[in-house]
């Protein structure tokens, strides 16, 4: 189980002296009274190099570690907007251990010299959730990634390769963990070639650290004191390799992505947003044929006593999706909400609930315990039938997956072309060739990216990978109740338990769902939508009359084993024989150009966004959106290192 970063704690801030608000975990200023922009544009960016070093780039990654109330982030933003010869696409990693309030942020920036960049900022500050939060900014060309943990259990979570470094974590006396020598050990692993550092902080413990780590150190002047600033440039006698299986492919420029279901879609979405031509090879004829078919379906977290692998990825995922969906519900091209979601709980009493809370320290804005006893559940007074306590995932919501996939490939640099099976798949020098049936060539690409759910394991070519992957396909009827439907509860969050309840945006009720392991059976049965009617009376205390007509659908959903998706370049089977060591999936050798994203299973809307940009990140080398550990069980080559692991245990 991937440890997590939780539990957080927000940042306690003092704003007595409004020149420079004071941290009181700390008792530090977060920047010098002379002026934060000035600081930040003098020390960070200057001290860096920028704006010059990112001129005319694909990307630049900056590397943060404190983001504080984020004045160098936004300095870094104003001096890339206004730069024309500005990188294609920034990334702005940051670390913080005590994220601040929104109220708090917003007071900070109140009267900021940069009033619309600080109030996007304010708007789009996540819930205080220990985990990282990938926020685009200025239509995707800024990309904000968030790291709120400690920097400790952070940076070895990271993997990105980092331009320029900012350091600014308080005085090394009132925060020695921040500039900890082991702390900075953990920089050359990020590092890009030739990468800088800087910081105000002049200890001679810092430098003779950086220097340890592989820094060549200087010092540099101050403007605003007679003291000096470090400055640094990457410069080891040794570079350790990145592990097999977590290489990019920075030179790849044209993508297939077979499959245009909700895991395709947000694939060339990201890709796409990356600056790649995207081609997305659908057999269906159509776009609504090649999604779940569900006329909607939800999206939220889920919470567990220990903070674990599920619970940190769902929350993630799902706060992702709620994000990306907001701007598509707002323009019309989504039918949906973010508006919240009520999960029944069923084991634990209202009080057990609160514990779990208070002692994940979760935020309001992400979950909350609800306990009333209404029979209709509305956002102002959510409730479930009979009493039952609940959990309120106020960022969760539903979405029509078909819309979603459409507005998905709807984006520039992606062409969708559907009617056409890729039945065959050929390495070539430079890429891959997609064939039909009849051995017809169909595309070239760089690189291809199966998202054909059950289809993809197909595709394969031999000795793709080890062990077979432990997938079912799993059989889910749901039930429709026609808008009409006489006494039929308002419902106006989806309520969830096991299964699900939501009213659709023409007002029909859709209810659901069975899960029914290798099972082929493709017609509406009626003990299924009497299964489903049973959860609709337990989640709202509401039955239909027993003459309403029921519509519904059956479809099914791969899940692994482990109910996570299965995402990444694909293992080389022939390349593991001999292999040293396969017990991590980091470890093992790629084919190269070859990914995979499917097995989503029942949880199609929560994993696509945050899943798709992970894909693209992966591929691209753009900094990952995810820590590493949960990264690796996402990873489809874990069953090849699971199997690995078993193997070593049986024969020690
Ligand atoms: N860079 C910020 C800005 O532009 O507003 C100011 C940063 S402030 C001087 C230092 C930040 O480091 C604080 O927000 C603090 O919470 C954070 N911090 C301190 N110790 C940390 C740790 N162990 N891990 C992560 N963040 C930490």
């Amino acid at each position: 189980m991937a440890a997590g970063w939780g539990p957080l704690h927000a940042a306690r801030i003092d704003f007595s002296d409004p020149l420079a608000p004071r941290s009181i975990d700390f008792d530090d200023a977060y920047h010098p009274r002379s002026g934060a922009l000035a600081q930040a544009r003098h020390v960070f960016l200057g001290g860096n190099g920028l704006p010059g070093r990112w001129a005319g780039r694909r990307r630049f990654v900056v590397l943060e570690t404190g983001f504080g109330l984020g004045h160098n982030f936004l300095a870094t933003w104003a001096a890339w907007q206004q730069d024309a010869q500005r990188c294609d696409q920034l990334w702005y990693l940051a670390v913080e251990k005590h994220p601040p309030h929104a109220s708090d942020l917003a007071r900070a920036h109140a009267n900021s010299p940069l009033p619309a960049l600080a109030a996007a900022l304010v708007a789009a500050w996540p819930p205080r959730t220990p985990d990282m939060h990938p926020i685009a900014l200025d239509d995707g060309r800024v990309r904000l990634l968030l790291a709120f943990g400690d920097i400790a259990a952070v940076l070895p979570e990271l993997v990105a390769s980092v331009d320029a470094f900012y350091i600014d974590g308080f005085a090394p006396d009132r925060n020695p963990a921040m500039w900890d020598p082991w702390r900075l050990r953990q920089l050359p692993r990020l590092a890009a070639p030739g990468a800088t550092l800087a910081t105000w902080c002049d200890a001679s413990a810092v430098r003779q650290g950086l220097s340890a780590a592989g820094f060549s150190v200087q010092s540099a002047p101050v403007w605003s004191s007679q003291r000096e600033m470090t400055v640094a440039t990457f410069a080891p006698r040794f570079r350790s390799a990145t592990p097999a299986g977590r290489q990019g492919m920075p030179e790849v420029r044209k993508v297939a992505v077979v499959g245009a279901g909700l895991a395709g879609a947000a694939v060339a979405r990201a890709l796409a947003g990356r600056g790649l031509a995207v081609d997305v090879l659908e057999q269906r004829p159509g776009i609504a044929q090649a999604t779940s078919g569900n006329a909607g379906g939800l999206f939220h977290g889920v919470v567990h006593a220990q903070d674990g692998t599920h619970a940190r990825w769902l929350r993630a995922a799902a706060l992702h999706t709620g994000r990306v969906l907001q701007p598509l519900l707002a323009s019309g091209a989504v039918h949906g909400a973010v508006a919240g979601l009520l999960r029944g709980e069923r084991l634990l009493d209202a009080t057990q609930m609160r514990q779990w809370l208070s002692q994940q320290h979760l935020p309001a804005d992400y979950l909350r315990v609800v306990e009333t006893s209404l029979v209709d559940a509305s956002p102002a007074n959510p409730s479930l039938a009979a009493g039952r306590p609940g959990w309120l995932y106020p960022q969760g919501g539903w979405a029509a997956p078909a819309d979603l996939c459409r507005a998905w490939l709807a984006g520039s640099g992606i062409t969708v072309h559907t009617g056409q099976g890729v039945q065959r798949l050929q390495q070539q020098a430079g890429g891959w060739a997609m064939l039909s049936g009849a051995g017809k060539p169909l595309l070239h690409a760089d690189a291809v990216v199966l998202c054909h759910a059950a289809d993809a394991a197909a595709l394969l070519p031999a000795g793709a990978i080890g062990p077979a992957w432990p997938l079912r396909a799993v059989r889910g009827q749901t039930t429709l109740l026609p808008a009409d439907t006489p006494g039929m509860p308002a419902l106006h969050l989806p309520l969830a338990d096991t299964g699900y309840a939501l009213r659709l945006a023409d007002g029909r009720l859709l209810c659901g769902a069975t899960a029914q392991p290798d099972d082929a059976d493709p017609s509406l049965r009626d003990a299924d939508h009497q299964h489903n009617l049973a959860t609709l009376a337990r989640l709202t205390g509401w039955r239909p009359a027993q003459a309403t007509k029921l519509d519904g659908r059956v479809g099914w959903r791969l899940q692994a084993d482990d109910r996570l998706p299965l995402l990444g370049p694909l293992p080389d089977g022939l390349a593991l024989a001999g292999l040293a060591r396969a017990d991590q999936p980091r470890l093992l050798p790629r084919l190269p150009g070859l990914y995979t994203f499917t097995a989503l299973g029942s949880r199609g809307i929560t994993h696509a966004a945050l899943g798709g940009e992970l894909l693209a990140a992966w591929l691209t080398g753009d900094p990952w959106p995810v820590p590493a550990s949960l990264v690796d069980a996402l990873d489809v080559a874990r069953f090849v290192s699971r199997a690995a692991r078993r193997a070593a245990s049986s024969v020690e």
